[in-house]
């Protein structure tokens, strides 16, 4: 698809084309010819219904999946023939489920900072930066059980971000985050951006997406409508992205 943009797009870290994924042995197409260009400082929204493929992509960017068929680069480098190398300096917020609940959150960002292998006191230097920004500083000697969901989905953030990552994937970051908070988060993305990080996100809260750079809409595994929020709204004559969503999304459900 052929969408003229007036997004200029800067540095490109993370390029894909024709990607394509499919499950059992030909049962589901997952991911179906994907073209993206994402750039260094953009915070890059993926946005579709259930199924449409979303974290299949992901999981193929951050090459803990082995795609079908296609070319990915990040960072200039072929994922996943590259991985070990492009894994150092992407970060990807782990599920709450990958979190160790008997661990207290310093124990649990520290098991990720050894995967970036960062020795202890740049750790600890970075966890006194990270912990007051996610406003867990107080919660830093408590195991994870005793955290709600959003201190959770923050104690995955900090996993992330702990070994200051060039790209950082967040798949449904802010679910389970209040308003408030999540207010503070975009502020937080910003400026991470603006400093030259790439975020990459999925999301159901569209008027989240809405904040983002650049949106891209995902449809059975297919990219069918991207550009800025603003340039996606005046192509369908929407007044929001849910909007675009909705409409664009029909039926979607009934596909799966
Ligand atoms: P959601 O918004 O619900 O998280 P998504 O957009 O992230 O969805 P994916 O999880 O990527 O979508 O799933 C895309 C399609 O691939 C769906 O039809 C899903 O059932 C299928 N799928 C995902 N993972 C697997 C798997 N490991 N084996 C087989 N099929 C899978």
């Amino acid at each position: 698809m052929a969408n003229p943009s007036i997004y200029s797009l800067k540095e490109p870290v993370i390029e894909t084309s024709n990607l394509v994924k499919i499950y059992k042995e030909g049962a589901i197409k997952a991911v179906d010819g994907l073209n993206l260009k994402i750039g260094k400082g953009e915070i890059y929204a993926l946005i579709g219904a259930n199924g449409s493929g979303k974290t299949t992509t992901i999981s193929m960017l951050t090459g803990s999946l082995f795609p079908t068929s296609g070319e990915i680069r990040v960072l200039g480098l072929q994922v996943p023939k590259k991985r070990r190398i492009v894994a150092a300096a992407i970060g990807v917020a782990p599920q709450e489920y990958a979190l160790y609940s008997d661990l207290t959150v310093e124990q649990n960002v520290w098991f990720f900072a050894k995967l970036y292998s960062m020795d202890r006191s740049s750790f600890l230097k970075r966890l006194d930066e990270l912990l007051p920004i996610l406003r867990l500083d107080e919660r830093r000697k408590t195991a994870v059980y005793n955290l709600s969901g959003g201190m959770k989905r923050r104690v995955s953030i900090a996993c992330a971000l702990v070994h200051q990552p060039r790209i950082v994937f967040f798949d449904e970051a802010t679910v389970g985050i209040d308003p408030v908070l999540r207010a503070f988060f975009w502020d937080y993305f910003r400026s991470l951006a603006e400093a030259g990080l790439t975020i990459v996100l999925t999301s159901h809260v569209m008027d989240e997406a809405e904040r983002a750079n650049r949106i891209g809409l995902m449809r059975a595994g297919k990219l069918i409508e991207y550009g800025t929020p603003e340039e996606i709204k005046q192509r369908h004559s929407a007044s929001s992205i849910e909007q675009v969503f909705l409409k664009l999304s029909e039926g979607a459900v009934a596909d799966e």
